[in-house]
């Protein structure tokens, strides 16, 4: 297998510093080579910037809200002053909350235990995982998934009659993506933000693969929540956000139940225990917080914010647009797409994250070659979203098909692809 690298235009803007640029990694030819890391959908690199904002904190960390100490006092700044952080760098509402979890699935899981009895949560089949499971795990919840629409105007449409069809008309929740983790393809928040509440519904934007590429603007675009993860942003230390609406998750039962989110606790006279728990963010975060985790994530929005969303947009494009280039120019690859072209659209139609095929290429040996043979990693299978991944490879969205197998199923076909993902840091 031949793949040339060389570089035929110099990128936009260089490239914001991160972690792990100059690692080796060996082929099998014995030779070293410097490693190409081309899959930040899964994980990015942590921002040098990041990493260092860290390192300059971690000798003052303390306990958080808990403790009288002087580096108690500054933790527990610097958490809160993370939470104002991470809620501008999201475009929120004076009046949302910013909640620290683990990650965007953590996020979605929170705010579905949340939702209200009855809530009906819909959802386009073309969800990662993560957005797509979490709404029926409760039983007095429905879920209605909808079809991988072909356009941004059919998945407002399909929306729109979904919505206006439901029965009862009780509360309702949309979860759509920002950005999709097998395509990268945008989606249109703000009309099916709209869509959604003409017909009296929230939506939860999953942010996971928009926040690292693209400004997030909760207020402008309408949308009642936001999800995203710390180690797809350059902060890998464990912690996500879900931010926005106040009043479902003040409402709700705590996520986990212990310290922190409870501002006082009683034994009762018959032996059982009673619990006033706490109404603001801090309901959701029982537990010793992460703080090391959430200044990290702040951090980064710091980064990204500063170095301005502009030029790391205009630099994105420019790897996409020679990637994609270099594609086409191979015979037998398929790059993957949901949507037809936007005709004479201006803006950028898709961040960093490029799926594709080769026609007779086994996906996971291509993937295991390019890492062997040239040191570049990648992703290859069903990237946790598997009826998107089977709608573009032309199977039945219910068809099955195994998740990094070596070999197709006995009789049945290999349904997976190639994936490339890059960003401000590549
Ligand atoms: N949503 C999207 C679009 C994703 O790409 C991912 C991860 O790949 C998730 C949600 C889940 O993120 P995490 O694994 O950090 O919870």
């Amino acid at each position: 297998m031949s793949v040339s690298t060389a570089a035929t235009e110099s990128p936009v803007c260089a490239p914001l510093p991160v972690l792990g640029r100059d690692v080796r990694v060996p082929l099998v030819t014995g030779e070293e080579v410097v490693y190409a890391a081309l899959d930040y959908a899964a994980s990015a690199p942590a921002l040098q910037r990041v990493w260092d904002e860290v390192a300059a904190y971690a000798p003052y960390y303390g306990s958080v809200h808990r403790g009288a100490g002087y580096l108690s006092q500054l933790s527990t700044d610097l958490f809160e002053a993370s939470r104002r952080e991470v809620a501008d760098f999201l475009g929120c509402r004076a009046d949302d909350q910013v909640v620290f979890t683990r990650s965007t699935t953590d996020s979605l899981n929170l705010l579905a235990a949340a939702l209200p009895v009855g809530t009906r949560a819909f959802v386009f089949e073309t969800e990662h995982h993560a957005a797509l499971l979490p709404w029926g795990r409760r039983a007095d919840l429905a879920v209605t998934c909808l079809p991988a629409p072909r356009s941004h105007r059919e998945a407002v449409e399909t929306l729109e009659r979904a919505l206006a069809a439901r029965e009862p008309h009780g509360p309702a929740l949309v979860c759509v993506t920002g950005a999709s983790n097998v395509t990268g393809e945008l989606w249109p928040v703000r009309e099916l933000a709209a869509a959604a509440h003409a017909h009296g519904a929230r939506i939860v934007l999953d942010a996971a693969q928009l926040a690292p590429h693209h400004p997030v603007d909760t207020a402008g675009w309408d949308v009642d929540w936001v999800a995203f993860s710390g180690h797809k942003l350059y902060a890998p230390f464990g912690a996500g956000v879900l931010a926005g609406r106040a009043d479902w998750l003040r409402d709700a039962e705590p996520y986990l139940a212990g310290g922190g989110a409870s501002r006082s606790v009683t034994r009762r006279a018959d032996g059982g225990v009673d619990v006033e728990w706490h109404t603001g963010a801090a309901r959701h975060e029982a537990g010793s917080p992460n703080v090391i985790g959430a200044y990290a994530i702040a951090a980064a929005c710091r980064a990204l914010t500063e170095a301005g969303f502009r030029n790391l947009v205009a630099h994105e494009q420019d790897l996409i647009d020679r990637v994609r280039k270099g594609l086409a120019e191979v015979p037998g690859v398929r790059v993957l797409s949901l949507f037809d072209e936007e005709p004479g659209s201006a803006t950028p139609s898709r961040v960093g994250v490029i799926s594709f095929v080769v026609e007779g290429w086994n996906s996971s040996h291509f993937a295991a070659a390019l890492s062997a043979e040239y040191g570049i990693g990648v992703r290859d299978g069903l990237f946790c979203a598997h009826p998107l991944v089977r709608t573009l490879l032309g199977a039945d969205p219910g068809e099955p098909g195994e998740c990094g197998a070596p070999d197709a199923p006995a009789g049945g076909r290999r349904l997976d692809a190639i994936r490339v993902s890059f960003g401000a840091g590549t």
